[in-house]
């Protein structure tokens, strides 16, 4: 008797370690953030815990609905939260597709006055949809749990109409423990970067290099500041030459891990709740 006693206490013990080790397998980590290879545009998913998930752009076309079904659990059809930087076609066009598959909480979205049809067409479909739009400007926040979304620009009360929507950019900065990520959106990070924005830019982990990483995406000045010890640029086949070889030259001067989505594919920072963090690619 006292034999089998003892048999099932190690019979328990082993079953513990087993179930602790699957369950750890299944829950994966707490934090991730995937640079999706969407082509030529933005879009990146970020997963907290097992079924929150936040996307900042959506990509130029429906690519972004199979890299999402790459990424995302496979019970999970729900995204909770999206931010638009801008309505360029390149940053938007995937929400349409997005609004067919997934079930959407809130868009976190500017009210630009812009003329375009897809942007337009967007407008209408979230609107007939009920799906909740809000604003989020400098100084908003998001957060869920240890992770937060902080909005840097735009800073202005009246957005008034523009041809160039970069000028109202939601520019981002995501943290959760020791990470923390730049997402300017297209808005080029040199020249005349107005103060207000500069005065910001405290060093960042991750920079995701703005438009494709065009000429003048980036300028020294702004990678000191930032000092990012990774260097994420989403680009595509594209007729512009993007990335350029200025921009490629400087980045791999000054940051040690520098990624395009066109040949590293989807770049993906996992990290633990104790804050430890890697690549996956
Ligand atoms: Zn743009």
């Amino acid at each position: 008797m006292k034999r089998f006693i003892k048999l099932l206490f190690i019979f328990s013990i082993l079953s513990c370690v087993v179930i602790f080790f699957l369950l750890k397998s299944s829950i994966g980590p707490y934090f991730k953030m995937s640079f999706l290879n969407v082509g030529q545009g933005d879009a990146t998913l970020i997963q907290v815990g097992l079924y929150t998930q936040i996307l900042i752009d959506t990509g130029p076309n429906n690519i972004t609905l199979s890299r999402l079904a790459e990424e995302m659990p496979f019970n999970d059809h729900s995204i909770e939260y999206i931010f638009i930087s801008h309505p360029h076609a390149d940053h938007i066009q995937g929400l349409l597709d997005i609004l067919d598959v997934y079930n959407v909480g809130t868009v976190f979205m500017n009210p630009i006055v812009y003329e375009s049809p897809i942007y337009a067409k967007l407008v209408e479909k979230l609107a007939y949809m009920n799906i909740i739009v809000r604003q989020f400007r400098a100084g908003s926040d998001l957060m869920i749990g240890d992770v937060s979304v902080h909005c840097l620009w735009p800073n202005v009360d009246e957005l008034t109409p523009t041809d160039n929507p970069h000028d109202y950019m939601m520019i981002l900065v995501v943290r959760y423990k020791k990470i923390s990520a730049l997402f300017p959106g297209d808005y080029e990070l040199s020249g005349n970067l107005p103060e207000l924005i500069r005065s910001h830019l405290d060093p960042v982990v991750i920079v995701k290099v703005p438009h494709q990483g065009s000429d003048g995406a980036i300028d020294s000045d702004i990678l000191m500041r930032l000092s990012p010890d990774i260097a994420i640029i989403p680009v595509g086949p594209n007729k512009y030459g993007h990335p350029t070889r200025e921009t490629l030259d400087l980045l791999h001067r000054s940051v040690r891990l520098v990624f395009r989505t066109d040949k590293d594919g989807t770049i993906r920072i996992v990290s633990q709740s104790d804050g430890s963090y890697g690549i996956m690619r």
